[in-house]
């Protein structure tokens, strides 16, 4: 029989961060990903931003395997044939530390997982972990899809991401329903690092991301995205589960129309694909957040649905969680009490820290958006209208031009509903 201090289930951002900084203060820990190696099944869009990660290990950007410092983010609205591109560039974000970089999981995840095994961890890569041994109501470890696959520990961290079977099984959480759950898919199309560069007008390796909304989900809840890594592109999309199953559609059938729209199509031109991805986000929010701790285990990262999708963060909840979870862990360590009540503390510090405090200032949010779907149907549409027809010179006088809009704003949707919209978005998101 074996035996460790702590068995951590998954490791991703937060499975890795937990281990990693348990064994740096010197904790016998063992980490088991079922993946062949850690990232292999690891999909994000995705922006590693990098305060969170320094909070574990400073200055791991000078080593780790990261794609592109982002200097500039930008928001396009699609329409059918246009878009509306709001966006900001500042040098500020290429200074030391960068705020954020583009990543790829397979790499990151390889790295920041080879530096918990330097730091002690004791990593079992390619085991399902099937069950959770529970004894006396207490969970007191794990069993391993391998013969005599049984562990036991002091305490588990179960960081299975969004599925979180383990969780199930063991009635610690509700199996995710449709509507808060979105569908991924991406793809990384290589494109030469120079070709990268003059068409998203950048220098130096820098880097850009641009959200997509309105058509690029074809008017469904969701966003596209397209990032700029080193000589590569990431392009990908997710939408509800709920509303892909409602509109009949694929992801597939959403990522192709996503790269064939006019603004898109451009910069992703003559890539060549080299990976295809598909993945869930657990989109329900603060309201969703199952109970995190129980008799001898904690919950993090997705596995607890702590992803802020409006922000397009959830490795950064991910790591925070990991290392609050660890935190926790040393500190029932010392008293040798790792019963719900000691572990408890795990909650207050996700309470007092940014996870739960942003989680819970959208808590609405899931249900607005749920309840405007004309947010990502009619206004792309509309503002893209009023944006060619203010821009089009056609003799016709700006007064004129001005009523005529008006007039097509309100015959679309009238202003008391429009008003309506902004007041409820309000109320969502302030
Ligand atoms: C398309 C897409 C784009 C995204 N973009 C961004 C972004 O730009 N920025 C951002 O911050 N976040 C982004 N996210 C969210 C982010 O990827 C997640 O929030 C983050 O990966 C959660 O980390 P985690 O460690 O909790 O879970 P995961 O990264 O999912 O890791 C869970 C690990 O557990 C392993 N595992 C599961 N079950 C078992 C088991 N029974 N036994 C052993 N191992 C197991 C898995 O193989 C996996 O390695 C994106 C997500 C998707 C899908």
């Amino acid at each position: 029989m074996r035996r460790f201090e702590v068995i951590v289930v998954g490791a991703g951002p937060a499975g890795t961060a937990a281990a990693y900084l348990l064994a740096r203060a010197g904790l016998e820990v063992v980490l088991f990903e079922r993946g062949p190696y850690p990232g292999s099944k690891n999909v994000m869009g995705g922006v590693l931003y990098t305060r969170m990660m320094e909070e574990i290990i400073p200055g791991f950007w000078r080593r780790a395997p990261l794609e592109r410092p982002v200097v500039e983010q930008n928001l396009w609205i699609l329409s059918a044939d246009a878009a509306f591109k709001i966006g900001h560039r500042h040098e500020v974000f290429a200074a030391e530390p960068p705020n954020c970089f583009t990543v790829l999981r397979a790499k990151f995840d390889q790295w920041f997982a080879q530096q918990a095994v330097e730091a002690g961890v004791f990593l079992v890569p390619e085991t399902l972990i099937e069950e959770l041994l529970v004894a006396n109501g207490r969970v007191v470890g794990v069993r391993a899809g391998r013969e005599e696959g049984e562990v036991y520990a002091d305490v588990v961290v179960l960081a299975e991401g969004v599925n979180a079977q383990l969780a199930q099984q063991a009635g610690l959480r509700e199996e995710i329903a449709p509507q808060n759950v979105a569908v991924a898919v991406k793809e990384v199309l290589a494109l030469p690092r120079k070709e990268i560069e003059a068409r998203f007008n950048l220098t130096d390796n820098q880097g850009a991301t641009i959200e997509l909304i309105g058509t690029a989900t074809a008017g469904l809840v969701g966003t596209g995205f397209l990032y700029t890594n080193r000589d590569s592109l990431s392009v990908g999309v997710g939408v509800l589960a709920a509303d892909l199953v409602e509109a009949g559609l694929t992801p597939y059938d959403l990522l192709e129309q996503v790269k064939a729209h006019p603004s898109v199509r451009p910069l992703i031109e003559g890539a060549e694909p080299r990976e295809y991805l598909a993945h869930l986000i657990p989109e329900g929010g603060y309201r969703e957040v199952p109970s995190l701790v129980h008799e001898g285990l904690l919950i993090v990262g997705d596995a607890a649905m702590l992803v802020n999708s409006l922000h397009r963060e959830g490795a950064n909840l991910a790591l925070t969680s990991g290392r609050l979870a660890a935190e926790t862990i040393l500190e029932a360590k010392k008293r040798g009490d790792f019963s719900a009540s000691a572990l408890a503390p795990y909650r207050q510090r996700l309470e007092d820290s940014f996870v739960l405090a942003d989680l819970k200032k959208y808590q609405e949010a899931p249900r607005f958006l749920a309840t405007h779907p004309h947010l990502f149907q009619l206004y792309p549409r509309l503002l893209n209208e009023v944006a060619r027809e203010w821009l089009t010179v056609d003799g016709v006088p700006k007064r004129e031009k001005q009523r005529a809009i008006w007039r097509r704003v309100t015959q679309a949707r009238p202003l008391r509903r429009i008003i309506g919209d902004l007041w409820a978005a309000w109320r969502a998101l302030r």
